[in-house]
């Protein structure tokens, strides 16, 4: 949208689109004013504003684009920021999910909306992603099934550290935009990739992981006999 005014505000004077465009911020119901005024809430500078300092569309294009992303991350950080731990997302959500809704409201493919179901079983618990000698069990201390490694808080290790996911892990965090959070803690990690909303960049790639992770899990208690 601030690109598409940008190309409004760079037809030659004089033109009948331009002029209208221009002419039409004095209605509130217009789309120049309205699309005017979200700008302005998102704090995004009008291109003209931006032209000022000499830089072409392209520059605009992306700076309209971090300036989104930054505000759109804030709130998503200050989801994640929200609980010490993992919240128990099979018990404690003030309202139903909207992440169904969220993911087809940004347009993602079927074949990845499919993978949000493991997203949800993943974040909810409902994976068991260790065990003792193969079996499930409740001890406090088990061993991750895809890793071998002693864990007290499976899911935050499979999510934030084991090595087995290594690769799958680098591909989100490479595309996601948490560089500039300096984000270290293992329970900050995986709570921000839970709250992770479809619209940011990478989401696709974190459901396939995630989905990788469900399936193999499946896999693994199939071949043991349990869970089938
Ligand atoms: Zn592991």
């Amino acid at each position: 949208m601030a690109v598409r005014r940008a190309r409004i505000w760079l037809l030659p004077e004089g033109d009948l689109y331009r002029d209208t465009f221009v002419w039409a911020h004095q209605w509130p119901s217009s789309w120049a004013a309205k699309s005017y005024a979200l700008l302005s809430k998102w704090g995004v500078d009008d291109w003209p504003l931006f032209a000022a300092s000499g830089r072409g569309l392209e520059s605009y294009r992306k700076y309209a684009r971090s300036v989104l992303e930054q505000a759109k991350f804030g709130m998503w950080y200050q989801r994640a920021r929200g609980h010490l731990q993992v919240p128990d997302y099979l018990s404690f959500q003030s309202s139903p999910s909207q992440l169904l809704k969220a993911a087809k409201a940004v347009g993602l493919p079927w074949e990845t909306r499919i993978r949000t179901k493991s997203f949800c079983r993943l974040r909810a618990g409902m994976l068991t992603l260790s065990g003792v000698d193969g079996r499930p069990s409740v001890a406090k201390l088990q061993s991750c099934i895809f890793c071998g490694r002693a864990v007290r808080t499976p899911m935050t290790h499979v999510v934030a550290t084991c090595p087995h996911w290594g690769q799958h892990r680098e591909l989100v965090l490479g595309v996601l935009p948490l560089a500039s959070t300096g984000v270290v803690d293992q329970y900050m990690l995986t709570r921000l990739l839970f709250v992770c909303p479809p619209s940011a960049p990478g989401f696709i790639e974190l459901l396939q992981w995630f989905s990788k992770i469900d399936s193999a899990c499946q896999d693994y208690w199939a071949a043991r006999g349990f869970f089938s």
